[in-house]
């Protein structure tokens, strides 16, 4: 049995760990961890030992080196051994701060420690105590004291002290990412007497011929070491096994849904070329080549007697709405029904008026139902009525939100299903979809249409979405105006602002976006360390932008003369709905917003963008900005407001208008994270950023292929199975 190492008083000991312990074991049982931190780690998504355990650090300090006191000076930060000689608390009377002052020596000499504000700390140590220090050191010879440092009380100091049986101190420390009120001290204290006891019950989960053959850690010796890694080479192994297995699991989750679709039927859909001619001459515009080329894709697909499965991936503004059109036109000509679906309301109306202009004189009949109305042509109707109509056929194309999944909605012959902003969906939802056709009982799949206005590069779409089927609008409708975009350091501000009074002045509005809505609470681990890194996350925190600050500075002091209204995540709708209809109507001339307003809503008379914090944004996102405004006639401001001297991300802004350069550039500077939205994945960063290594992800895919080809349903790999069914409830595959 392994000791747990410095535990204060007020910390339990390992030998609580009694009783029968897996990896499904709920957080609850685990006797550590109190109500209020049940509830930090299920915020987290942490439910389990399991998802705890699988919750990594994601970088390392190295304390390994434990010099003698003699040698330590100002700087640091040091790992270093002693005794207590002293140990007391001190008020300052000017601060009214806590001090805590500690005397600490070694044979080599004695060096003071102090605490600022944790006068509990003189409970946790008393003199003769045998402690483990890290941490930076302040002032020099007399004066000099180690500050706020990392410490570790070791118990049988008499014996032999070996590196690998301490926790917080003279090893590798692992750090994990900044949470809320969860420092990285209380994760190792809970994580590390678990492992020791789980470790080995933790079962294998590659395909053990893979494993051996890649050349990867065993899953034990792997979470071991990523938490409390020997080297920083074992880490980096660790590490890397990790991130074969997410890639592996990727790969196999989607090799598994091709080979499901494949075999899959679906409804030819003849190609009506009359039609699609005469409604190509009434756009009062002349479709692009890259639309030309998708509808084309697309039709053809919808021939064939197997589902299309296909992306139409284009920039904002790029047409993909007339390249939909044209696809719906053809299925309802052929007698079949379009599902089309909009990750909100606002969006699923506007599709609604879009398509039904299109359509005009095509004798189409649309539908809309969201949670709030539901429209039939110009009519509203009662939602058991448009149901009704939806089941009995006498609606062609049925526009919609969620709503849309609901249980009671029914087709009488869905042909085609068309998903707009497709990440807000998961694959579940849409199967649901698409086994709404023909009463429910499908034989027959509908084919398969997302959109997507996030331009993704081509090797990140293949290496994500596999052998999907994808179409790319890269070049812009002729005539567009570019936004002229401009980095603004903070001495220019004042210059930013009198810009946009007078653009408002005359006439136009504006969007402010801000990255937070609160300002930020200061995480336990920041204060309580002294560690540089945190120093300098305290510094970033500390200035986000929120958006309700902003709003009021906004409003009370730069232009108190101007109309402003807010935006953002945790308004109700009402709220939501009163701010866009007030901008839309123009009674605010400048909207502050979170990122909600990033996706594809049209406001023509928006004609400057103005992003806070925009150091905050990765390229993908910044672009996507971008683009709410240049939908009118005029002409159209981007301002990225930095901190920075220089940001390449914001430098290719001002280049680039090309979303999908724009995109290749982020996917260098930082990996994949924030062009794919990362959340929706929920994979850690390092897998994200290794999705670009090509080369591994294409060995991943030849290993997924090779288990698939000898066993199809994963019958000799039960936990693999399990955990790509779990999988499948999380993440969409296109
Ligand atoms: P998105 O790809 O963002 O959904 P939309 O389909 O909403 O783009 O199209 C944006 C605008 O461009 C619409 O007003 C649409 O009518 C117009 N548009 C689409 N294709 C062309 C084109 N080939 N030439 C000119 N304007 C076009
Ligand atoms: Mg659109």
């Amino acid at each position: 049995m392994e000791k747990m190492e410095g535990c204060g008083p007020s910390e339990c000991r390992f030998d609580s760990y009694r009783g029968h312990m897996n990896l499904s074991t709920p957080i609850e049982e685990i006797p550590r961890i109190g109500p209020a931190y049940q509830k930090r780690l299920k915020k987290l998504g942490i439910k389990t030992i399991r998802d705890l355990l699988f919750h990594f650090p994601h970088r390392y300090e190295d304390f390994s080196d434990i010099i003698p006191i003699s040698q330590v000076r100002e700087g640091g930060p040091f790992c270093f051994q002693g005794e207590v000689l002293d140990i007391k608390n001190i008020r300052t009377f000017r601060k009214r701060m806590m001090l805590t002052q500690m005397i600490i020596a070694d044979e080599t000499g004695k060096l003071k420690v102090m605490w600022f504000n944790q006068p509990y700390l003189i409970n946790t140590f008393k003199k003769g105590d045998f402690l483990c220090l890290a941490g930076k050191v302040n002032g020099k010879g007399s004066l000099m004291y180690l500050s706020n440092p990392a410490y570790e009380k070791i118990e049988n100091w008499k014996l032999k002290i070996e590196n690998s049986d301490l926790t917080h101190t003279g090893r590798l420390i692992p750090i994990y990412p900044e949470t809320e009120g969860m420092s990285s001290r209380w994760l190792r204290f809970i994580i590390k007497p678990l492992l020791t006891k789980i470790k080995d019950g933790i079962p294998e989960t590659l395909p053990e011929e893979i494993r051996k053959e890649q050349d990867l850690l065993p899953i034990k010796t792997a979470v071991w070491q990523i938490h409390f890694p020997d080297t920083l080479e074992k880490a980096e192994l660790s590490k890397k096994r990790f991130v074969f297995e997410e890639l592996f699991d990727l790969a196999l989750a989607i090799l598994r849904e091709k080979i499901k679709l494949a075999k899959e039927k679906a409804i030819v859909i003849p190609i009506n070329l009359e039609v699609i001619k005469k409604f190509i001459q009434k756009l009062p515009f002349k479709l692009t080549l890259d639309q030309k080329k998708s509808a084309w894709q697309i039709l053809k697909d919808l021939e064939k007697a197997r589902p299309m499965n296909r992306l139409l991936d284009g920039d904002v503004g790029s047409g993909k709405t007339v390249v939909a059109a044209i696809a719906v036109l053809n299925a309802v000509k052929a007698g079949f029904q379009t599902a089309f679906m909009a990750p909100t309301e606002i969006l699923a109306k506007q599709h609604f008026g879009t398509i039904n202009g299109l359509l005009k004189g095509f004798k189409v009949k649309i539908g809309l139902i969201t949670g709030k109305e539901n429209l039939f042509g110009s009519k509203k109707i009662k939602r058991k009525e448009m149901i009704d109509k939806t089941k009995n056929g006498e609606i062609d194309i049925l526009i919609g939100t969620h709503a849309l999944v609901q249980e009671k909605v029914e087709f009488k012959k869905l042909g085609l299903v068309i998903i707009d902003e497709q990440h807000r969906f998961g694959i579940e939802q849409r199967a649901r979809l698409c086994h709404k056709g023909y009463g429910g009982q499908a034989k027959l799949i509908p084919h398969f249409l997302s959109m997507s206005a996030t331009p993704i590069p081509r090797t990140l779409a293949l290496t994500i979405y596999g052998d999907l089927d994808l179409s790319l609008i890269k070049e812009m409708p002729k005539g567009r105006k570019k936004i002229i975009t401009r980095v603004i350091p903070p001495e220019k501000r004042q210059e930013a602002y009198d810009f946009i009074r007078s653009e408002v002045q005359s006439g136009r509005q504006v969007f402010v976006i801000c990255p937070r809505i609160e300002p930020n609470e200061l995480g336990e681990e920041a204060i309580a360390s002294s560690l540089p890194f945190a120093r300098l996350r305290l510094a970033r925190v500390a200035d986000v932008k929120a958006v309700k600050q902003e709003y009021e500075k906004l409003r009370k002091d730069v232009f108190p003369d101007l109309n402003v209204g807010m935006l953002h995540g945790k308004m109700k709708t009402e709220e939501k709905e009163k701010a866009l209809t007030d901008f839309r109507e123009r009674k605010t001339d400048i909207l502050v917003s979170t990122s909600v307003i990033e996706v594809g809503i049209d406001f023509p008379n928006a004609a400057i963008m103005m992003i806070e914090g925009s150091d905050k944004f990765g390229l993908a996102q910044l672009h996507q900005f971008r683009g709410r405004v240049g939908r009118g006639e005029h002409q159209s401001y981007c301002f990225l407001f930095s901190e920075f001297r220089s940001n390449p991300r914001l430098k290719a802004m001002v280049v680039s208008q090309d979303g999908f350069e724009l995109a290749e550039k982020d996917l260098k500077l930082r990996g994949p994270g924030d062009l794919t939205g990362q959340r929706q994945w929920g994979f850690p960063d390092f897998v994200m950023a290794s999705l670009k290594n090509i080369e591994l992800v294409e060995k991943t895919r030849e290993a997924a292929k090779k288990i698939l080809t000898k066993d199809p349903e994963l019958k000799k790999y039960p936990l693999l199975r399990g955990k790509l069914e779990e999988f499948r409830e999380k993440i969409h595959l296109e």
